[in-house]
């Protein structure tokens, strides 16, 4: 085994034997089923631990995160992880949390071959089209930060127009869908207020009954 797998090893005995000594029961109260309020879509960067940030206890959050918290609507992972958070796990909120200064966003800007991952970014840089008036006389890190922002309220209206929250609203279950930025350089997270709470907020054609 190497040396930096090892080290995670060790890491994580000490962190066993930290936690037992301020919480003796910590293991065995974490352990029964879990009930998560919140499902989490967040973005992979390793400066934006999601439990972390919001202080979580585990059981608190159900996590999935990708390259610049996108939703796309044939990604099977993402479809999976609504469904199951949505309908077995019964969340009340989603949560889409971008960040300040995201690579994945910064890299839609850019017309550099970043290989597949240009796929997978691709209709960021379709947002960024359709608000380019409001981009003109932005530096470059204003411009990503910016989209960042648009991409996320994408990314809520694209979970809300889905088949499971449709469903999920059509039979009456009660769950909201918000947009948080976080900025790592001083840990807070901001509300966007595009939160969406009902089949009402969401154009009749994407309505399942
Ligand atoms: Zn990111």
């Amino acid at each position: 085994m190497n040396s930096d797998i090892q080290k995670l090893l060790g890491k994580n005995r000490k962190w066993i034997s930290k936690t037992v000594a301020q919480e003796p029961e910590y293991f065995k109260k974490y352990s029964g089923p879990q009930k998560p309020a919140y499902l989490w879509i967040g973005c992979s960067d390793s400066r934006v631990p999601a439990e972390k940030i919001v202080d979580a206890n585990p059981g608190e959050l159900f996590i999935h995160r990708n390259i610049a918290n996108m939703v796309h609507q044939a990604d099977l992972n993402i479809l999976s992880v609504l469904q199951y958070s949505v309908e077995v796990l019964q969340v009340k909120n989603i949560i889409i949390c971008g960040h300040y200064a995201c690579g994945g966003v910064k890299a839609s800007l850019e017309t550099a071959d970043h290989g597949l991952i240009d796929n997978w970014i691709r209709s960021i840089k379709q947002i960024y089209e359709e608000h380019r008036d409001e981009f003109d006389g932005l530096a470059d890190d204003e411009k990503a930060d910016l989209l960042s922002k648009f991409n996320v309220r994408r990314q809520v209206y694209n979970t809300a127009r889905s088949s499971i929250l449709q469903k999920a609203w059509a039979r009456g279950q009660s769950i909201a869908v918000h947009g948080l930025m976080y900025n790592f350089h001083n840990g807070q997270l901001e509300d966007l207020s595009c939160s969406i709470a009902s089949h009402s907020e969401v154009p009749d054609i994407y309505r399942l009954h």
